[in-house]
């Protein structure tokens, strides 16, 4: 992404959408939408004075709702260009309250309310589109739970537990712990707010909340409207506290999960919804839980899946070195179902296959191994672009020409094109880019003939 981003060859439009093509082969006329990101990406430093300051705090979409961010925020620290942007959907100012303080706070005065979309027509001799995928939503399959059980969750979602920049900073930290813990932040606040309340009537009154209650009960303050007020704060308080030390007690008890389950070919494999294999998640799974266990090394994984398909280069290694070094166990079988136990555990009912026995177990957390599946605006791309898309959602190619779309010029690879890992879609990305230099040839050849 550096490469990219510094390559003389290469214009770099991020925060920018595709809007209208024009013309053919060797000589399109692409009109981008650079959207408004009302920062000014050549001013603003990078250096996230806006996003401290900055008192919105809403979800973070890249760390799949695990975690929050603010109104202005950096999609990702990595990300090349290294700017800001202001969420026009919670920024304040610009949904007509008062605030601009990521305004005065930016040294380099980038922050630009005003700013408006703007759209850039570029001559392009070939297209390549390489719009990715989207992860099949595990909440169509209602046996498993997702979105029911907090514990249960997406491999993309364990994917940013485990990231030291994640949300919980790489600890696997169970999600129904962490909504305890949100709680208790809650209760705190409210208690520091409604402590501060009974401090002004002790200051005035010249006595601790606990001992006036207890003589406002037994009827010693009657119809003194003031100390009344008092009374209501101070239950007000109880009700409040009581249950917060109830919850930090219940979280000293809290650990890292350990006992992990990952369940394979969520949606993939599966005719309800896609009948192909997603190529790259056996593997995903088998990373992830290697990880987890260099993290934490008492933790152990038990991997269901139909079969493993370690299709690649030492993947068969890697995945009997998980088995070795890494507590990981394979169990042959499809989950049939996942309910909640005690302790907000997940129990995972299975068949297992070899010993054809309906089983099941407990665990801290499971994962959900879902597929691959087309980009969520793959059909409004592809009427902009103007070419087709298969029965399952992703770019039609052709079978003897398989990077190449079904309109002459525009190429496609990696996910867009049908579910792949990484070097495939790197070693697809290169075909592509063949395939559009030889566009580019053959248009200059017939200009210059
Ligand atoms: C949980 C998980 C873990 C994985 N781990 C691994 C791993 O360890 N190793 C491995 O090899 N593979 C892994 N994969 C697979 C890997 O994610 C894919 O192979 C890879 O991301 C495909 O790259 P891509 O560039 O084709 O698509 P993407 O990575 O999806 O990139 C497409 C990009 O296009 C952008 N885009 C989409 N639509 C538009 C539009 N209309 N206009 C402009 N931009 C658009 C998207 O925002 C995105 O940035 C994993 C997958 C998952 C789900
Ligand atoms: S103006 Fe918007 S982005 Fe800036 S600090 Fe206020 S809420 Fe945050
Ligand atoms: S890679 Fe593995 S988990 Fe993914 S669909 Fe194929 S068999 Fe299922």
């Amino acid at each position: 992404m550096l490469d990219v981003g510094r390559h003389p060859n290469i214009e770099l439009m991020a925060y920018s959408e595709v809007d209208k093509v024009e013309g053919e082969a060797g000589a399109f006329k692409v009109t981008v939408r650079r959207k408004a990101r009302y920062v000014d990406e050549d001013r603003c430093t990078g250096c996230g004075a806006c996003a401290e300051k900055c008192p919105t705090v809403v979800s973070d979409a890249f760390n799949e709702g695990l975690g929050q961010r603010r109104a202005v925020y950096s999609w990702f620290a990595q990300g090349i260009p290294s700017t800001h942007t202001i969420d026009a959907d919670h920024c304040r100012q610009l949904n007509g309250k008062k605030c601009g303080i990521c305004k005065k706070v930016c040294q380099a005065d980038a922050i630009d309310f005003e700013q408006q979309d703007r759209f850039i027509d570029i001559d392009a001799g070939a297209i390549i589109v390489a719009s990715g995928y989207d992860v099949f939503d595990a909440s169509r399959i209602p046996e498993y739970q997702y979105r029911q059980i907090p514990n249960v969750i997406t491999a993309i979602e364990f994917e940013r537990l485990l990231s030291a920049s994640g949300p919980t900073s790489g600890h696997l930290h169970r999600p129904s712990d962490l909504a305890v813990e949100e709680e208790i932040k809650g209760l705190e606040k409210k208690a520091a707010k409604a402590l501060k309340m009974l401090g002004k009537f002790e200051k005035k009154y010249e006595k601790g909340s606990e001992e006036f209650y207890l003589e406002y009960r037994d009827g010693k303050y009657e119809g003194d409207e003031d100390r009344r007020k008092w009374a209501e704060k101070y239950e007000a308080y109880l009700a409040v506290s009581g249950p917060l030390e109830e919850m930090k007690k219940e979280a000293e008890a809290f650990d890292v999960a350990k006992r992990l389950a990952f369940v394979q070919c969520v949606g993939s494999r599966d005719f309800r919804f896609y009948p192909f294999c997603s190529g790259y998640c056996c593997m995903h799974s088998i990373k992830e839980a290697i990880i987890a266990n260099e993290h934490e090394p008492e933790t152990t994984s038990v991997i269901f899946g139909m079969d493993i398909r370690a299709v690649g280069k030492g993947f068969e290694e890697y995945k009997i070195r998980g088995g070795n070094q890494s507590g990981i166990s394979y169990i042959r079988g499809r989950v049939a179902e996942i309910v909640e136990g005690p302790g907000h555990n997940p129990v995972v009912v299975y068949e297992d296959t070899r010993e054809r026995k309906v089983m099941e177990q407990a665990f801290d957390m499971v994962i959900l191994a879902t597929a691959c599946a087309p980009s969520r605006d793959v059909e409004g791309l592809a009427e902009i672009l103007g070419i087709e898309i298969n029965r399952f959602g992703f770019f039609q190619t052709g079978t003897s020409q398989p990077l190449d779309t079904t309109r002459p010029g525009i190429f496609t690879c990696g996910c867009a094109h049908g579910p792949m890992d990484i070097p495939e879609s790197v070693a697809q990305a290169s075909g592509a880019a063949a395939r559009a230099a030889q566009i580019l040839t053959d248009s200059r050849m017939r200009k210059a003939s």
